[in-house]
């Protein structure tokens, strides 16, 4: 006994949310507009948690973001020079290996930026 009018309506993809919508269109901008649901509107894509959002920014060509904080970039400049002022320590840096090691391109780039951060302080054994 499902009521048809519910199916013909679009859902909110996320379990723990009952809002549905009539169109699309408004559907996305109520998942975009909500702050619980870790949705992107660039890619139309819904994420477990923040940390699932986080590393799908991180490995996405489309988004340009800091591994450390998650803010976003309009180019790869800004972004570098984001992460060349926070200071960058090691554990820091194994974690944005560890992010990226599915995109070697990246993962040279954020290399640099480590191997400048080395070479202030190594603690060599
Ligand atoms: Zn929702
Ligand atoms: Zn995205
Ligand atoms: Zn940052």
């Amino acid at each position: 006994m499902a009521t048809k009018d519910q199916s013909e309506l679009y859902a909110c993809t996320f379990p723990e949310c009952n809002a549905s919508f009539a169109t699309q269109g408004q559907l996305k901008r109520h998942k975009k507009s909500t702050p619980e649901h870790d949705y992107c509107g660039i890619c139309d894509e819904d994420f477990e948690d923040d940390q699932a959002f986080l590393i799908h920014k991180i490995e996405s060509t489309k988004h340009i973001v800091c591994p450390m904080c998650s803010k976003d970039f309009r180019s790869e400049e800004g972004q570098q020079l984001h992460i060349k002022q926070v200071s960058v320590n090691r554990y820091t840096y194994l974690v944005i290996v560890a992010l990226t090691s599915s995109r070697p391109m990246r993962q040279n780039k954020i290399f640099d930026v480590s191997a400048a951060a080395k070479s202030s302080s190594v603690p060599v054994d």
